[in-house]
Parts: C-alpha cells; sequence; structure tokens
C-alpha cells in the first residue's frame, strides 16, 4: 500500500524534527496532498494511525488539504483545470505542450506541537 510508506515518511520526518527542536508530542500534522498524487486521504488516514503509534505524534491529527491538480500551457500561458480523470489538453488553444502546476505535492506544511506554536516547514515547500 503506496499510502503506508508515505505515512511512515512523514512520522519519520515529523519525529525527527521533534528530536531537533526538542519536542515531546505533535498535536497535528497539517500535509498537502495534490489531487494526482495517488494518495487516497483515507486509507493515508488509516495508514497514519498505525504509523504514529510509538512516536511523538502518538494521538496527532492529520490534517489533509486537497491541492486540485492545474497545468499551464507553455505555448499561451493559460492556466486552466486538469480535472479528473486528467486532461492535459490546453482550454485554451488546444495545445498539449502543458506542464503541470499543482496537484503533484505531497509535503507537510505545518506541525502543531503540544508545548509551543506552531512550526512551519519551511524547507518542504517547493515552487
Ligand atoms: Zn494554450
Amino acid at each position: 500500500m503506496h499510502e503506508m510508506s508515505v505515512a511512515l515518511a512523514l512520522v519519520d520526518h515529523v519525529a525527527e524534527a521533534a528530536r531537533a527542536d526538542g519536542r515531546e508530542r505533535a498535536l497535528a500534522v497539517h500535509v498537502q496532498i495534490g489531487e494526482l498524487a495517488g494518495v487516497v486521504a483515507d486509507a493515508l488516514d488509516f495508514a497514519f494511525e498505525l504509523a504514529r503509534e510509538g512516536t511523538p505524534l502518538e494521538g496527532a491529527r492529520l490534517v489533509v488539504e486537497t491541492v486540485p491538480a492545474r497545468a499551464r500551457c507553455r505555448d499561451c500561458a493559460a492556466e486552466f483545470a486538469v480535472g479528473a480523470p486528467p486532461d492535459l489538453a490546453c482550454r485554451c488553444c488546444g495545445g498539449t505542450n502543458v506542464e503541470l502546476s499543482h496537484g503533484r505535492e505531497l509535503r507537510i506544511t505545518a506541525v502543531e506541537w503540544a508545548d509551543g506554536p506552531a512550526y512551519a516547514a519551511s524547507a518542504d515547500r517547493k515552487g
């Protein structure tokens, strides 16, 4: 199950941050997941519940923000929603010289700790 490896990576990453920061417990982990990242939110929730046991994330909530897939046309610079199932033809000129601008996100945006203010995982942001 793909979601289990994603959950384990999330837990690892936050547990590492907890060690580095001297935090004992996380209350919530906020993640952004793109529509096309291939992650099923319910399955990830379930995997996260298993993965967090015995870590500083035990009892922590997983807050998922789904990012809609969007693409940008290299020919006419139009931006459009890709939709599901994904359709990568430009809505403006019909061309296929497009790049995905959103929709593959899989990142931690913030962690709420039991003993302090939210820590923004800015190093994880890209694009
Ligand atoms: Zn176009």
